[in-house]
């Protein structure tokens, strides 16, 4: 087949499997509200769980930010383009979460990849959750580590996995949220594992941070685990976008001299460090706290109208909430059926979830308020009759 066939057939194949994605250019997508040809809808769909994506706080702190550094960083962190402003958010995140440094990259998809290109090797074993998300499943399936997979917060697979030794090192890999169906890892049990194994534990907390724990500090702080790498992201609770990693000394040393997503790409906008650093401010404050409780309330609620309802739920406790719908026809409906109704929701198709669990990914923030809750459960009663 010639490139342009193989490109068809490709195409061919997701339309033909109703899997085939487009985007949908918007006016506005975070916050409350989605907004699009002048048409508004709630929006049941952004990651920005604690509505800090609009908060006049961090807006203006990027305008501070832009005003006194430009918009650009102008390189790499290894060349000029690492700030002051870099250096005190990397500082405010280590000590925020208890880590002798953090690092900042320009995503969380490239923190993932970095971390596990840098570390490990041939002789080296991945051992990741099944449900981990894409950028470390990818990493690690491109790694010339082995790569192997657990079943999904299944400690005693994990375990077994570990307990015959590779030549080289391992290193356990799992979300502290699951990003797809909004449940949480056991992160002390599986801690517990990896240290007795020998091996050292990454957790990408990209839906925790923020939302769960003292402070917001994560799922981690919320289970008491200081896993060897954490991986924080700022496109979901902190409302914004990059990623750090957290670790020590000489982990943080080692990741600047061989992390290549560091070295050879340009810094993140060093007024984009002064607004993450704003928004880090918010979420520890009592800002932050009662948005939090806000979400925690809104989430209450859904789930018992959704009880009510006779829905079924997954044993999801975070701000993700999904309804397992199945096909991807089925999904693609009844999405389309609630926007009808004023409800923005997104059907999540495989391959980004395993075939016959398509679903309605229902994310609730702070930026909601309690009749909206209301509204959605509403019109689930509808589109479901
Ligand atoms: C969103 C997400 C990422 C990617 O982070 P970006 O900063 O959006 O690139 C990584 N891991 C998980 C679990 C995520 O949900």
């Amino acid at each position: 087949m010639s490139w342009q066939q193989r490109i068809n057939a490709a195409l061919n194949e997701r339309r033909a499997a109703d899997a085939f994605r487009r985007r949908v250019a918007v006016e506005h997508g975070a916050g409350r509200w989605l907004q699009r040809d002048g048409e508004r809808w709630l929006n049941f769909s952004s990651n920005d769980y604690l509505g800090l994506s609009q908060h006049p706080q961090a807006v203006a702190a990027w305008q501070e930010g832009a005003a006194r550094y430009g918009v650009g960083s102008g390189g790499s962190g290894h060349v000029s383009g690492y700030t002051v402003a870099h250096q005190q958010l990397e500082a405010s995140l280590a000590e925020w979460l208890g880590y002798p440094r953090a690092l900042l990259f320009i995503s969380g998809f490239a923190a993932n990849q970095a971390v596990i290109a840098a570390l490990a090797g041939k002789d080296d074993r991945l051992v990741a959750d099944r449900l981990s998300h894409a950028s470390l499943l990818e990493a690690a399936s491109l790694s010339p580590a082995q790569l192997r997979r657990f079943t999904h917060n299944d400690v005693s697979h994990l375990q077994r996995l570990l307990a015959t030794a590779p030549d080289g090192q391992q290193l356990a890999i799992t979300e502290g949220i699951f990003s797809m169906d909004g449940d949480a890892a056991p992160l002390a049990a599986i801690h517990e594992a990896t240290r007795t194994s020998g091996a050292w534990l990454m957790v990408d907390d990209a839906h925790g941070i923020g939302v769960t724990g003292a402070q917001g500090r994560g799922s981690c702080d919320a289970q008491n685990v200081r896993p060897e790498l954490l991986v924080v992201t700022f496109g979901k609770a902190f409302g914004q976008s990059g990623a750090a990693v957290l670790c020590s000394d000489t982990v943080a040393d080692y990741l600047l001299q061989f992390a290549r997503h560091l070295i050879y790409s340009t810094a993140m906008p060093p007024a984009q460090a002064v607004a993450l650093r704003a928004a880090l401010e918010i979420i520890r404050s009592d800002d932050g706290q009662q948005r939090r409780e806000t979400l925690a309330s809104h989430i209450r609620a859904f789930r018992r109208g959704a009880r009510t309802l006779g829905l079924t739920l997954t044993d999801s406790q975070s701000a993700i909430q999904p309804l397992i719908v199945g096909e991807n026809d089925q999904a693609l409906a009844l999405a389309q059926r609630l926007r009808e109704q004023g409800c923005w929701v997104t059907a999540i198709r495989p391959p980004t979830v395993p075939a016959g669990t398509a679903r309605l990914r229902l994310t609730l923030t702070a930026a909601h308020q309690g009749q909206d809750i209301e509204r959605l459960l509403e019109v689930l009663h509808g589109a479901r009759q």
